[in-house]
């Protein structure tokens, strides 16, 4: 299978079992923007909740916050995103097509027309809005391109209710917009987008130590979702890659079937950010440590992943095709804990009491475990839709079942089935499942 066809058939395996739809699509849909369907939004809630749990809740050092998708303009001013939040724009003049001018070489990727690009020009990515009735540019907002801004403007609000002192953190998951040049490759690089970042507030002079432990933290996390280690690795920013507040950056990329790219970047935003509130909002940003006499500007390390893009890794990562009896079988092969359904419940046929008992099974485990229960259609088609949603187990009623209620339990990645007494199902669900 090529790189191409992975692709193409993630896509549309997304959509067949309602992972992620196209946003709009009854109306041709809207470039770059995706909707998650029933089984996206859980296994998205799954991936958030494992983050929020590793970051915040069990951690005594973080602090969770949920702040504004819009904010005062001036933040943005301050920030920088207003002058540097930009990308080079060039044209081609033959197809009239816009490209990143960092994304192309001499040739039109579109027409395939050589050297006749527009100079490049910079083109900003902040949607910009109005608040409001009056359409001027006193009333002009942005969308915010990146959650941290929320976080450094609360730092001081954050820090004196929770009463945290250097070194702590704050964390937020939210929405994210950027009028991206070139958006693409299904939901890596769209223009709405959810962000999970972290900043850490550290003393001056102690920023290198941490953020070596927030690269080795961040980079552990993600391997403890399950993804192949030979896809991962860690690539330094050059001096030139380096956005416009940032001292050293890592990226954590995966080996997508379009190559190497970031999903998650590890930043020393040095005092950068909070320096430039202070000095443009006039309040006093420090951190006076009175233990030790001193007062400064904390540095910032700040861990940045995109919900969306860990999605594509993880849907990547997961996709498998086996030869199985002369027929291809298509599975995701998703960790347990973050597969958006655990268990299938099934008769084995739709007469005998089988559906009766089978339902009844589905109902003693809603609630405790997210289930599904299936009847329409041959066994084989059931198993086969389950494989491709990620459930780790099915579980089937059949005709011993109502001689001696046990069930079989059939596993996804190794097709083994075991015959397990109804009333223990529970129990060896459980014991599966962590
Ligand atoms: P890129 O170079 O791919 O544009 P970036 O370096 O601008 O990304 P950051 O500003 O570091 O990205 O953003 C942090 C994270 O937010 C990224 O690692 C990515 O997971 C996510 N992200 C950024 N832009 C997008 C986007 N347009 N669509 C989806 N996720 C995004």
């Amino acid at each position: 299978m090529s790189n191409a066809d992975l692709m193409e058939k993630l896509v549309s395996l997304c959509k067949r079992r309602g992972f992620v739809f196209q946003s709009s699509e009854v109306y041709g849909g809207l470039g770059s923007v995706w909707d998650y369907g029933p089984l996206g939004v859980e296994l998205k809630r799954n991936v958030k909740e494992r983050w929020w749990k590793e970051m915040v809740t069990s951690r005594a050092d973080i602090e969770g916050l949920d702040a504004g998708i819009l904010m005062h303009p001036a933040v943005w001013e301050a920030s920088g995103h207003v002058e540097g939040f930009t990308d080079p724009l060039i044209e081609c003049k033959n197809c009239h097509r816009r490209f990143r001018a960092d994304e192309v070489r001499d040739q039109c990727p579109r027409c395939g027309v050589r050297d006749q690009f527009t100079p490049p020009r910079m083109f900003n990515l902040m949607f910009r809005t109005f608040m409001g009735p009056v359409e001027d540019e006193a009333a002009q907002i942005y969308l915010r391109p990146e959650t941290a801004q929320g976080i450094y403007v609360n730092f001081h609000n954050v820090m004196t209710s929770a009463r945290q002192k250097i070194p702590f953190g704050i964390a937020q998951i939210g929405k994210a917009f950027r009028n991206e040049i070139t958006p693409g490759n299904f939901i890596f690089r769209t223009r709405e987008f959810e962000q999970m970042e972290m900043q850490y507030f550290v003393k001056p002079g102690t920023d290198k130590e941490w953020f070596d432990y927030w690269r080795n933290e961040r980079l552990e996390w993600v391997k403890s979702l399950g993804i192949r280690p030979e896809k991962l690795r860690m690539q330094q920013h050059t001096r030139e890659e380096l956005a416009h507040y940032a001292y050293d950056a890592y990226d954590i990329q995966y080996e997508f079937p379009f190559g190497w790219q970031e999903f998650e970047g590890i930043h020393n935003r040095t005092d950068f950010d909070l320096s430039a509130h202070q000095e443009r909002s006039g309040k006093k940003l420090e951190y006076v440590d009175a233990a030790a006499n001193e007062r400064y500007i904390p540095y910032i390390i700040e861990t940045s992943g995109g919900v969306d893009r860990l999605m594509l890794v993880l849907l990547a990562d997961a996709y498998r095709e086996e030869e199985v009896e002369g027929e291809t079988r298509v599975l995701l092969s998703l960790q347990a804990g973050l597969a958006p359904v655990k268990v299938a419940v099934f008769p084995l046929v739709k007469k005998d009491g089988m559906p009766e008992v089978a339902r009844k099974i589905a109902d003693d485990l809603i609630g405790r475990i997210p289930v599904f229960y299936d009847e329409s259609g041959s066994i084989g088609r059931r198993y086969r839709r389950q494989d491709e949603a990620g459930t780790p187990f099915c579980v089937t009623v059949d005709g011993q079942t109502l001689e001696d209620g046990s069930v079989t339990v059939r596993d996804r990645d190794t097709l083994r089935q075991d015959r397990v007494s109804s009333s223990k199902l529970s129990e060896y669900l459980a014991g599966a499942l962590v």
